[in-house]
């Protein structure tokens, strides 16, 4: 934003405003392209049982392979996509892409049938009328099985639930998808909006989790959304966890998934793809058969 900085210095206040619109409008052409050109790249984070380090499911996490600027995390360029729409075209390539890696994974190893696969879905996508549309074009494409779906949604999803989107995730339950509220505690979930929407799963945010150990508060927090998970019987998922005491505390608590990268950074898919067959050895990795 140096060009901004520079307009603002020489008091020419109306082309700062346009030289700040095309900024946005070039940054948001360049993403639409890059999803276009398959400049994304789906990296993959498991989640495991806390107690044994099994895993349990992946976490589909987007990044782009930007060409000069290199391997961009979502923090980049996510908010930008979410604001000027170019998150839904993302967001259909992210699912795709994830399910059809997954899908490959599940192909060469039938004791991975359990093996779960969550996708963020941004407040846009949740808000597109055909969403559900999109969502079973995918897995009829990939031949990835609903039921072992979980599709993310944050906190600000379920704090406006009109009828539509109340609908619209309905109709992905009732497909067999799970969803779960990813990043939970952060923001203000009514507990009766909670009650009344189809979700089967509860992330507790990081924060309470990082302080799990030496905050009273964060401690609270992650036995308060345990507890509301076992009343309104939905699984709980803690993410976050960066140390053994974390993971034993929650342990203790009653929560028995969770991620981190005290178990697991995100992995890009060929690493992720290997640690996965390791788990489920039934058949050797076709990739390190020699000959
Ligand atoms: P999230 O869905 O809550 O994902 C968890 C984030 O926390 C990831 O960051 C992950 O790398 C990071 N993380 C996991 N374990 C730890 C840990 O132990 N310590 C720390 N410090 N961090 C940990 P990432 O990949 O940068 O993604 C950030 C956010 O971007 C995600 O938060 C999600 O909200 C959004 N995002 C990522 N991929 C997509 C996507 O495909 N679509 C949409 N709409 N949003 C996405
Ligand atoms: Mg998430
Ligand atoms: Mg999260
Ligand atoms: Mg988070």
């Amino acid at each position: 934003d140096t060009a901004l900085y520079a307009a603002k210095r020489a008091g020419r206040g109306r082309f700062e405003y346009y030289s700040d619109v095309m900024d946005t409008k070039a940054r948001e052409a360049e993403l639409r392209r890059a999803v276009a050109d398959d400049e994304l790249v789906v990296f993959f984070q498991p989640a495991v049982d806390l107690a044994t380090g099994e895993l349990r499911g992946v976490e589909a996490l987007v990044r782009w392979n930007h060409p000069v600027r290199g391997l961009l995390g979502p923090g980049e360029f996510i908010d930008l996509a979410e604001e000027t729409g170019a998150v839904v075209p993302l967001g259909a390539w992210v699912l795709r892409a994830a399910c059809r890696e997954v899908a490959g994974w599940r192909a060469d190893l039938p004791d991975a049938d359990p093996l779960r696969l969550a996708v963020n879905l941004s407040p846009k996508q949740v808000a597109q009328a055909d969403l559900v549309r999109t969502v079973e074009s995918v897995l009829a494409e990939t031949g990835f099985p609903p039921a072992r779906l979980t599709l993310e949604i944050t906190e600000s999803v379920i704090l406006q639930p009109d009828p539509l989107t109340i609908g619209r995730l309905q109709d992905l339950r009732d497909f067999g998808i799970q969803l779960a509220v990813d990043d939970f505690g952060t923001g203000y979930s009514a507990l009766s909006y909670l009650r009344r929407l189809p979700v089967t799963v509860l992330k507790i945010d990081r924060s309470f989790v990082t302080g799990i150990a030496d905050d009273a508060e964060a401690r609270s927090v992650c036995e308060a959304v345990v507890h509301l998970g076992e009343a309104f019987k939905m699984h709980v998922v803690a993410e976050g966890i960066e140390t053994a005491d974390q993971a034993a505390a929650l342990i203790d608590m009653g929560c028995s998934i969770g991620q981190g990268f005290f178990f697991h950074r995100p992995l890009p898919p060929a690493e992720a793809g290997s640690l996965i067959r390791r788990q489920y050895l039934s058949r050797p990795d076709p990739s390190s058969r020699s000959g």
